[in-house]
């Protein structure tokens, strides 16, 4: 038994060095372990690919860190970013931080003594690991060798503000998927998630002063009579906005007024100009019911809310929406009309304006800056706001003819809920804003 046992070990034994040998063998004769990856989206703006068959640097699945004591806080984000283990022996890759890189902009260089990230800033830095990470292996668990082309790069973005929105209102999404996009975003060099928490058909944000926001506004009867809905607590906001930090990604959270508030007139129906007790809707479109502008109580109540929200989210802007905003029941509203004539407002257009403008002193007495889709030109674009323009670019022009600044997202191009046959990849990648 004992002599059997020991054979079968030496067998199994020998077969394993057969087997490694031979793999071996196999990666000598064919140095190219696989396609060296070049492919970095968005393209950096200087690329110099070391020309020839060998320049490229075997990467063995773990990494000899460097980093600037200047960046120590971000160290393990940084780790986690990349795959492979961190080892004494690893292929060294090292972070210097050093001046006259552009606001986001690194030096990423690959030779045969390993990485070299340089950049002024965190976020520069951040940008360089990515770049690198496009070219390692897609399945972060893999331990398999990898070659990585020699390169030098240079890049810096050209704009200040590249974001994505995330409806989570019409539709739920998990907290996991949350961070999925946060991730993809990253991979991608965006640096704004603007997150969509208001809406008709949902509040998704919880509110401590206002329970029923999220008690009653997060909740929706379906056709078919099942219940669709959900809501972050700040618990778990403050999570993601941790999360996307790490990633080089402020949350800019949007909290629409004074139209898309079906889901917080349903929680408190004196929020609306008739009082009228509302369900949460659950269809789609643009809805008559939105805030009251005559009644005071409106304000503290927005005022309440955007406390809460700016003691969650450290963004320097604030979306308010201002988008779809029907003025159907402002116009036979005791309680708005006289709004227009106490502050001499010509219409209702004008007392728009004059919503948006309140909540605009109200956030900058906070020291934040407000962002409003291109609807609140409407009747004089209020001081300092941002424009968003989404019904096209006129919008965007309009506010930056006025020395303002401008976000480009227009249905043309920035869509991705629109079929794909009117936006295709080509469309949305060759974007010029
Ligand atoms: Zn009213």
């Amino acid at each position: 038994m004992r002599t059997d046992l020991h054979l079968g070990m030496r067998h199994s034994f020998s077969w394993y060095i057969i087997v490694s040998i031979a793999l071996t063998c196999l990666s000598c004769s064919n140095p190219t372990v696989q396609p060296v990856s070049k492919a970095i989206i968005p393209a950096p703006t200087v690329v110099d690919w070391t020309p020839g068959e060998d320049a490229k640097v075997i990467w063995d699945g773990a990494w000899a860190w460097s980093i600037d004591a200047a960046w120590y806080d971000h160290v393990s984000a940084w780790q986690q970013w990349l795959p492979g283990e961190v080892k004494e022996g690893g292929l060294p890759i090292s972070m210097t931080r050093a001046d006259g890189h552009a606001r986001e902009g690194y030096a990423l260089e690959i030779t045969a003594d390993g990485v070299h990230i340089e950049a002024t800033s965190e976020a520069g830095a951040f940008h360089g690991l990515t770049s690198l990470r496009w070219m390692l292996p897609p399945d972060t668990a893999s331990k398999q060798a990898w070659a990585l082309p020699m390169v030098a790069i240079s890049d810096a973005p050209r704009f200040e503000h590249r974001g994505l929105l995330l409806d989570c209102c019409r539709h739920f999404m998990e907290v996991d998927y949350v961070k999925r996009t946060i991730d993809l975003l990253a991979l991608h060099k965006m640096n704004v998630l603007h997150w969509h928490l208001t809406e008709d058909q949902g509040w998704r944000i919880e509110i401590k002063a206002y329970p029923e926001l999220t008690e009653t506004g997060a909740w929706r009867t379906e056709t078919d009579g099942s219940r669709h809905g959900g809501f972050y607590t700040q618990e778990q906001i403050k999570d993601i906005v941790a999360y996307a930090a790490d990633r080089n990604i402020t949350i800019i959270p949007e909290i629409e007024l004074p139209g898309h508030s079906r889901a917080a007139i349903a929680s408190y129906p004196w929020l609306s100009c008739t009082g009228d007790s509302l369900e949460v809707p659950n269809n789609w479109g643009v809805f008559k019911d939105i805030y009251c502008a005559g009644e005071d109580s409106t304000f503290r109540f927005l005022e309440s809310v955007l406390l809460e929200v700016m003691e969650l989210f450290p963004s320097e802007y604030i979306h308010i929406g201002g988008d779809e905003a029907p003025k159907v029941r402002w116009e036979s509203c005791s309680k708005c009309q006289n709004r227009i004539q106490t502050e001499g407002l010509h219409d209702e257009h004008e007392l728009q304006s004059w919503f948006i403008s309140q909540i605009g002193v109200f956030l900058a007495e906070h020291d934040r800056k407000l962002i409003g889709w291109d609807e609140i030109l409407e009747g004089g674009l209020p001081d300092g706001a941002t424009v968003q323009s989404w019904r096209g670019m006129q919008g965007g022009r309009d506010a930056v003819a006025m020395g303002r600044n401008a976000i480009m997202s227009p249905t043309s191009h920035c869509y991705f809920d629109y079929p794909v046959e009117s936006i295709d990849l080509e469309r949305v990648y060759t974007f010029e804003p």
